[in-house]
């Protein structure tokens, strides 16, 4: 039988089918909950085939295996190196541009994380094509929606290279769940190695620990802001997010003055969240502030001014001192 590999007839166009990269972000022991999402947005480029999941690392074998756990996955090629330490985007780059070679994917899809926008661009350049940032749709299998101007304007791009090499706005993609029920994908050995990078080193890095849940995954987000005043005072947002199992966030000015560190801070220039639920408290609505939670389901604001931008956006208001409503509502919460 003749056979085109890759290839059916449609009418009178050759069309490819389509088979996705997705590179997926874990610690070695854990999974990004970006990658859950980036793996659904793979499962919905139209005329896509495969998704294969890329996981590098080091001692990675047990990300691989849950990996290959999830919905969609019809691959896993790992690629288990020492080289790889730290996840420096100068090492995990050219391993993620051999996979490419090696395979010839039409897509390649990063989760819209410090580590997906670190690599993404490098494996984009190394492969001369145009990368797409922080997509939140793709109408076909060329073309992808995006935000622009702080989340004010959306533009949609049709991407001419071969191969279209983008993030995904975890917020925009539900996260996929594990296939109880079917058998695991095939994990394999990429046959690609990583080489020591001879321009970066990995020197050490700290974490910041923390028993709540991260503020990109939350179902409740507190955010606090200048009007908090001080860092101590930020103890009454974690009382209240305590109550609803939620986390803690910021704005730059808070994180700016201190208050808190910059891991929390909400926004164009920090995180970008959409929970169930977004409590503004003391933050003015700043529009590069909106840009990372304007997507939440229902925003709350305490302020005690009552002409502050975030009451345009809030679906609920309390225009008063966060210092007396604030451990008010928390107490009410606690009943
Ligand atoms: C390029 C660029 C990128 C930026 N990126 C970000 C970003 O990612 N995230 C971000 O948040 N900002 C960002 N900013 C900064 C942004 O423009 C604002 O300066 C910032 O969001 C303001 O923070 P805020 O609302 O906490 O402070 P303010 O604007 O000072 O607002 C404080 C609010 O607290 C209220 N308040 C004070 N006391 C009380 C009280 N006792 N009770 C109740 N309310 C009270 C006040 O009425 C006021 O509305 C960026 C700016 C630039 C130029």
């Amino acid at each position: 039988m003749f056979r085109l590999n890759n290839l059916i007839r449609t009418g009178t166009n050759l069309t490819r089918f389509k088979h996705t990269l997705v590179v997926v972000e874990h610690d070695n022991q854990k999974l990004s909950q970006v990658t859950l999402n980036t793996i659904t947005a793979a499962t919905k480029i139209p005329k896509n085939e495969t998704v294969t999941c890329a996981v590098a690392g080091t001692g990675c074998g047990k990300v691989a295996e849950e990996v290959s756990r999830l919905a969609g996955v019809n691959k896993v090629l790992v690629v288990d190196d020492a080289n790889l330490t730290g996840f420096l985007p100068e090492a995990v780059a050219p391993v993620i541009v051999d996979l490419q070679k090696k395979n010839n994917f039409t897509h390649i899809a990063f989760g819209s994380s410090a580590l997906g926008k670190n690599v993404m661009p490098r494996v984009a350049a190394l492969l001369d094509a145009q990368p797409v940032s922080d997509i939140i749709g793709i109408p076909d299998e060329n073309t992808f929606v995006r935000t622009i101007y702080a989340g004010n304007a959306i533009q949609t791009v049709r991407v001419k290279d071969p191969v279209k090499i983008f993030t995904v706005r975890g917020t925009a993609f539900e996260a996929v769940k594990p296939n109880s029920a079917a058998t695991p994908a095939e994990v394999a050995p990429a046959g690609v190695n990583a080489t020591k990078s001879e321009k970066a080193t990995f020197v050490n890095q700290q974490i910041a620990k923390s028993d709540r849940p991260s503020l990109t995954a939350a179902k409740v987000v507190v955010s606090g802001g200048r009007g908090l005043q001080n860092g101590e005072n930020f103890k009454i947002l974690y009382d209240l997010a305590d109550t609803m199992n939620g986390a803690v966030g910021a704005s730059r000015a808070a994180v700016d003055a201190g208050y808190v560190p910059n891991d929390l801070q909400i926004g164009q220039t920090g995180k970008i969240v959409a929970p169930e639920l977004y409590i503004a408290v003391g933050v003015s609505g700043a529009i590069q502030h909106l840009a990372g939670m304007k997507d939440s389901k229902t925003i709350a604001a305490i302020n005690k001014d009552p002409d502050a931008p975030i009451f345009q956006v809030a679906d609920l208001g309390l225009v008063g001192d966060l210092f007396k409503e604030v451990p008010e509502m928390t107490k009410l919460l606690k009943k």
